[in-house]
C-alpha cells in the first residue's frame, strides 16, 4: 500500500469543480486487481486551513490533524473499510460521514477533524455492521506483541539518560506491556506519552512495587479524563518496580506511545544561574538562583520525537506540575499534562548544552540578563538560549 500524499483534488480528481475532497482511493484496493496507491490532497487541506474553514466542529483546522486523519482514511478504505455512518432508527443513512463526539471521530467517519480519530464497529454506509479492526486485523494480521504481557519478561526502562526511553504500541485493548526499572529512592516521574500527531490511543498505566519473591504490590495508578497519556509523580523508597501499561479498554483504544522515567536535572544559564519556578508554579520561571534546592529541580520527561525527529522533552517540576508556555510566550509552572504548550523540542549543542524550542517554533530565552522571566520568544539560539543541564 503506497499512500501519495499532496496536490489538490482538482489537479486530476475533479478538474474544473470546486475543491471538496481531501482524498481518494479504491475500496479493496490492497486485495484486488485496482492500483494499491492511495490519495491524500494534502493542498486542499491547507487550502481549506488556510481560509479558515475549521473543521465540522468548528475548531481551527490546523491542517496537521487532518492531514493525519486522512492518511489513516484512505488506507482504510484501501484496505476494504467503507465510511462510518449516521443511520436513523429505520436504518437510513442521515450522514454518510459520521462525526462522532465533540472529543472523537471515528477514522472512516468525518476525517477532516482535529480531535481525536480512531477505528470504530457501527453502521457504513452500505447500512451493514462494519468492525473497522476486525477487517483489517483479517486483511493485514496482527503485528507480533512488542513488550510481554507478563512481569517475568518485563522491558527494562532506561534511567538516568536524557531523551531515553522505550517506546511501544499497544496493539488490541487487552494487550498489557510491562516494564521495569530500579531506583535508588526520590521523587520519581513515569510517564507515557501517546504519539503526537494523531493519536489514537487512550493509555492507562499503574506503578507495582517488587515486594519480594514476586510478589507484587500496587502502589497507584494513572488515567486522567483530560489526557490521552498518564503520568505518576511519586517519593519511592529504592527498590524495583514495575509499570504495566494498558489501553483504556473503549474500541479503538490502540497505539502507539513512549514510556520514559524522567530525569532529576537542573537548567543552567549564560548568567551562571538556575532556572527556577517561583511561588509553586504560578509565577513567572526565572534564571536567578545560585544554588539548587527544590524549585529548580526538574524531571526531564522524553515524550518521543517531533515531526522533525528531533527528541521531545516536557519538564516536571518539584511539585509535579509542568512547565508551560502561556499565549504571551512566558513560562510557568502549572501545566497538568502534557501537550502543546507543555512539550519542546530538545537541541543537542554537544555536551551538556541545550537549547529548548517550545510548539510556537520558537526558543526558550531568559530575559533582562536572566533576572525577568524565562521566555519562548527567540527565532536563534545564541548565549542566553543555551542552558547547560547538571544532572542531580
Ligand atoms: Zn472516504
Amino acid at each position: 500500500m503506497r499512500v501519495a500524499i499532496g496536490g489538490r483534488c482538482i489537479d486530476w480528481r475533479f478538474p474544473g469543480e470546486p475543491e471538496k475532497s481531501a482524498g481518494h482511493a479504491g475500496i479493496g484496493s490492497f486485495s484486488d486487481s485496482q492500483p494499491n496507491t492511495v490519495f491524500v490532497f494534502s493542498r486542499s487541506i491547507k487550502d481549506w486551513s488556510d481560509v479558515g474553514a475549521g473543521d465540522f466542529e468548528g475548531r481551527w483546522n490546523n491542517m496537521v490533524d487532518p492531514t493525519a486523519n486522512t492518511i489513516s482514511h484512505e488506507a482504510g478504505h484501501g484496505f476494504g473499510l467503507e465510511h462510518q455512518s449516521t443511520i436513523n432508527e429505520m436504518r437510513w443513512v442521515v450522514e454518510e460521514y459520521n462525526r462522532g463526539t465533540p472529543e472523537w471521530t471515528p477514522i472512516m467517519g468525518n476525517n477532516l477533524t482535529t480531535d481525536r480519530a480512531t477505528w470504530h464497529r457501527g453502521f457504513n454506509v452500505d447500512r451493514a455492521w462494519q468492525d473497522d479492526m476486525a477487517i483489517l486485523g483479517n486483511v493485514l494480521g496482527y503485528r507480533a506483541d512488542d513488550h510481554s504481557d507478563t512481569m517475568n519478561n518485563a522491558t527494562i526502562l532506561p534511567t538516568g539518560l536524557v531523551g531515553a526511553g522505550r517506546s511501544g504500541i499497544i496493539g488490541g485493548m487487552n494487550d498489557v506491556d510491562w516494564f521495569k526499572f530500579s531506583t535508588g529512592g526520590g521523587k520519581v516521574a513515569v510517564n507515557l506519552a501517546v504519539i503526537a500527531p494523531g493519536a489514537n490511543l487512550d493509555a492507562k498505566i499503574e506503578l507495582l512495587r517488587d515486594a519480594g519473591n514476586g510478589n507484587l504490590q500496587s502502589i497507584t495508578s494513572a488515567n486522567r479524563p483530560d489526557s490521552l497519556g498518564a503520568n505518576i509523580f511519586r517519593e519511592l523508597s529504592a527498590g524495583t518496580y514495575y509499570v504495566r501499561v494498558f489501553s483504556n479498554g473503549r474500541y479503538g483504544d490502540v497505539g502507539q506511545y513512549t514510556l520514559s522515567i524522567g530525569v532529576p536535572a537542573a537548567l543552567r544559564g549564560f548568567n551562571n544561574q538556575f532556572l527556577r519556578a517561583n511561588y509553586a508554579g504560578s509565577g513567572d520561571v526565572t534564571l536567578n538562583t545560585q544554588w539548587i534546592t527544590g524549585s529548580e529541580i526538574l524531571h526531564v520527561v522524553y515524550i518521543g520525537a517531533d515531526l522533525d525527529g528531533r527528541e521531545r522533552v516536557a519538564f516536571q517540576t518539584w511539585s509535579g506540575q509542568f512547565l508551560r508556555v502561556n499565549a504571551d510566550g512566558r513560562l510557568d509552572a502549572l501545566g497538568q499534562v502534557i501537550d502543546d504548550t507543555t512539550s519542546f523540542s530538545m537541541i543537542r549543542l554537544g555536551g551538556d548544552q541545550f537549547a529548548f524550542m517550545a510548539s510556537n517554533g520558537l526558543f526558550l530565552r531568559a530575559d533582562n540578563g536572566g533576572g525577568g522571566a524565562v521566555l519562548a520568544n527567540s527565532p536563534w539560539i545564541g548565549g542566553w538560549e543555551t542552558f547547560r543541564m547538571v544532572l542531580v
